[in-house]
């Protein structure tokens, strides 16, 4: 067979070529539609490519962006690397302090953000080394002085550019993890990685995503690429709509209501927020018939999918990391299993599911590879094309990679017969009571199908007898109410007793991370001494 690169420009091109008209919608910041077609997307994105190499780009720079979810950053997303640039998303919800870090740590030669965001790039600007900072008019006001304007950096048609030369296993792009769990670490995907990711994305029996949908990615583009959701939307033809800035429960239905959405993807936060909203005005959403939504980033709590089936929105469960690119498993029926009784197919759709082709798993613990059970747990280890190998200017983070070549997740999981995997937590959040684990995500995914609960969050807090005892925080509904009693009463049916939370608290709100995960370490801070006084 012929050797042929893997690579963005094709993409990119085939894009322009057979799906020209098809249309991009973005949300503005002053909420109105901006909306173009895939011809116009191509033809600025190579503008975009043939105004970074006239600024002296040359291969493997990186190229930062501080932008939301809209056409202008899709442009980015294909312009920078097919230019041979690395394109650099910079998640906007870290702490200025991380924004200032990983811009230099990632070595950022141009930097192009939206006009909305210049207050949040003012507070590291004089902390970071970048050559020009280009400026999205998202608003139609003139761009300040001292900035570069994006619209009139790429006003040079570029129709007969030529790209640069590329190899598959060059960088495409960068991405930071977002933290959870310690400083921001910087991966780095090759366009092979990320054409192959595409691929396996679009499968039917993965994420589905055709030239049919109508794709509405929630998961911002600072956070793995949106899932890869824009190559993958791109690869297809698929018609994109971004939300912008907009992110509000009631925004996004709107969104979703006027373009016909049919796909949509983020973490389960966003989908608790949309299906709050659904039930308080029954029927007044006329969504698309067919709405899938993929939901990942933090387990996706069975009374979630439940409550979706109910308004007719079909959930699906996947699990991936930064390091992932994202996608690792997702948890589609088999189509056996779609004939089990309906309790036992939301357990399985709960679960996070069966690996991607090319992904492999794998749940180790003390004695080795653990048995395909659904019980014994193990932290989740993979390998594939499009799992990182390295970080990016850190070699010496040799625990994060087993000596056999796997990349060691850090999530603690189990496998069944059917190989469907199940996180039951990250190392850091799994309860050590008394020499035994307990899953903390099962305890709050148990919690959140209570009737009076809104959110909840259960963390291990230190305790004098048994190293940890599992203290479960939580949000209640309005004008609802909830003892310990009545929660234990709720839980001892599923659980045994020693893993019921020795206490119950009542907070407003969870803390959240930048990606809209719980917070965690935060709770575990402020209840600290919970059972120590
Ligand atoms: P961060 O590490 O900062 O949270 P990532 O987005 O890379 O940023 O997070 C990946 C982690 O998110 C995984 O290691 C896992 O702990 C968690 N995660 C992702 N998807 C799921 C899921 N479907 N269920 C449970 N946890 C998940």
């Amino acid at each position: 067979m012929m050797q042929y690169p893997l690579t963005l420009p094709h993409l990119l091109e085939r894009a322009g070529r057979y799906f020209g008209s098809v249309e991009i919608v973005s949300r503005t910041p002053d909420k109105s539609l901006h909306r173009y077609t895939y011809a116009d997307f191509t033809r600025r994105s190579r503008s975009l490519a043939q105004a970074l190499r006239r600024a002296g780009l040359k291969k493997g720079d990186r190229v930062g962006t501080l932008m939301w979810n809209h056409y202008a950053h899709l442009e980015a997303y294909f312009g920078i690397p097919v230019s041979g640039g690395v394109l650099h998303t910079v998640n906007l919800r870290l702490h200025p302090n991380e924004i200032a870090y990983v811009i230099n740590h990632g070595g950022d030669r141009f930097l192009i953000v939206d006009d909305v965001l210049l207050p949040l790039l003012e507070k590291v600007t004089d902390r970071i080394r970048v050559e020009r900072v280009i400026v999205v008019p998202l608003t139609g006001q003139p761009v300040p002085s001292g900035y570069e304007d994006y619209e009139q950096f790429i006003r040079e048609p570029a129709d007969d550019f030529t790209y640069p030369e590329l190899d598959e296993n060059d960088a495409l792009g960068m991405c930071y993890t977002s933290g959870t769990t310690g400083r921001p670490k910087g991966v780095v995907y090759s366009h092979r990685a990320v054409v192959l990711h595409s691929f396996a994305s679009a499968m039917a029996d993965t994420l589905g995503v055709s030239g049919r949908d109508t794709v509405l990615p929630v998961v911002p583009m600072f956070h793995v690429n949106a899932w890869g959701l824009p190559f993958t939307m791109t690869m297809v033809g698929a018609k994109q709509v971004y939300p912008g800035p907009h992110l509000d429960p009631v925004s996004l239905l709107d969104i979703m209501q006027e373009e016909q959405v049919t796909f949509s993807a983020g973490v389960p936060t966003i989908w608790f927020g949309i299906y709050r909203e659904l039930e308080k005005r029954p029927g007044h959403w006329r969504l698309h018939p067919k709405l899938r939504m993929v939901v990942g980033g933090a387990a996706a709590p069975e009374a979630l999918l439940r409550g979706m089936d109910r308004h007719g929105i079909h959930v699906v469960h996947a699990w991936g990391m930064t390091e992932t690119t994202p996608l690792g498993t997702v948890s589609v029926l088999k189509p056996h299993l779609a004939n089990l009784p309906e309790d036992e197919q939301y357990a399985y759709r709960a679960k996070q599911g069966i690996p991607a082709p090319f992904v492999e798993v794998r749940v180790v613990n003390e004695q080795g590879e653990v048995p395909p059970d659904g019980v014994t747990m193990g932290e989740l280890q993979v390998r594939g094309p499009w799992i990182a190998g390295a970080y990016h200017d850190k070699p010496n983070i040799r625990d994060s990679f087993t000596d056999d070549g796997w990349f060691r997740t850090g999530d603690v999981a189990t496998i069944d017969e059917e190989g469907y995997v199940k996180i039951t937590d990250r190392t850091k959040d799994l309860i050590k009571s008394g020499g035994e684990w307990i899953s903390s995500v099962d305890l709050e995914n148990a919690i959140m199908a209570h009737p009076a609960v809104d959110e909840a969050a259960v963390i291990g807090i230190a305790h004098p007898k048994w190293q940890e005892r599992p203290l479960a925080v939580v949000v209640k509904k309005e004008g609802a109410t909830l003892t310990l009693e009545e929660l234990h009463a709720f839980l001892a049916p599923k659980f045994a007793k020693w893993w019921l939370p020795d206490d119950v608290v009542f907070v407003e709100e969870i803390p959240r991370t930048s990606a809209g995960k719980f917070l965690k370490s935060r709770l575990r801070e402020q209840f600290r001494d919970h059972f120590m006084t």
